[in-house]
């Protein structure tokens, strides 16, 4: 990580960041001093800012993003991305290579299933709506570019959050919609679980603190997970 390395002055640090762990870190070298610029997709209407310079909206792929590095100058680039946001990862991996910066990636270890965990391991969103008995209330953990896989399974009852309203009605005979972020809060993800009779969880393997409140909360109340790999 930067920190171990001296500061200097022409240090220029674009974290590609969107998650809770890239917050951490541009507001930690901030306060040690490097010059730092997040990068946003600009995808949720009112992001949390990180301390730091912002930036926001796609590159234009690798050779935008190529440009973007020898203009603005860049020394070091870290990948704080979600481990689920595969395209910018590598076109980030290509573009560093491309342009000689040194090149860092945040790694979140997958969750593993603890004593109590009811999970049902899946590959895909698609294997994820076919696991889910009939009559089953679902709480989606998911965006909104990964619901359109539980279309048509109109046995189900659905319960999704969000963090935006969508544009459009959500394609599906029965739901309810949230809108908000996960809690870390196990309780508080127990609450609503409880509050809307969720029986199955559907939710993707993304590792860390700022989404494991609903796998805590399920094992809890005994709720199966559908599991989704990375
Ligand atoms: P993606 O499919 O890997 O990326 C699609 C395109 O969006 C990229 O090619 C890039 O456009 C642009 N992009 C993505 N992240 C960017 C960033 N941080 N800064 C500038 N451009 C970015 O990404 P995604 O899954 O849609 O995720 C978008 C953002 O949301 C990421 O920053 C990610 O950390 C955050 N996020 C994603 C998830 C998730 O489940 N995927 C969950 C929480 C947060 P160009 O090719 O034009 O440069």
């Amino acid at each position: 990580m930067p920190s171990d390395h001296p500061i200097s002055g022409a240090s220029k640090i674009l974290i590609l960041g969107g998650t809770t762990e890239a917050r951490a870190l541009a507001e930690r070298l901030v306060a040690e001093g490097y010059h730092v610029i997040t990068s946003l997709a600009g995808r949720t209407a009112d992001p949390a800012i990180p301390p730091g310079d912002i930036r926001i909206g796609g590159f234009g792929g690798v050779d935008g993003l190529v440009r973007y590095l020898r203009e603005e100058k860049i020394t070091r680039v870290i990948d704080a991305t979600h481990p689920f946001a595969r395209q910018v990862s590598e076109n980030t991996a290509t573009a560093c290579a491309a342009a000689g910066v040194p090149l860092e990636r945040v790694d979140r270890p997958q969750w593993q299933p603890q004593p109590g965990d009811q999970w049902i391991d899946v590959s895909s969103l698609t294997e994820a709506a076919a696991a889910l008995p009939a009559g089953a209330t679902v709480f989606l953990a998911l965006g909104r570019q990964y619901i359109s896989a539980f279309e048509g399974r109109d046995d189900c009852h659905f319960v999704v959050r969000m963090v935006d309203r969508p544009e459009h009605r959500l394609p599906f005979r029965s739901h309810d919609l949230l809108l908000g972020k996960p809690s870390p809060d196990a309780a508080k993800e127990a609450a609503l679980f409880t509050l809307y009779r969720i029986t199955h969880l559907v939710a993707r393997n993304s590792g860390g603190d700022a989404g494991y409140g609903k796998i805590a909360a399920a094992r809890a109340l005994g709720i199966p997970v559908m599991m989704i790999g990375r």
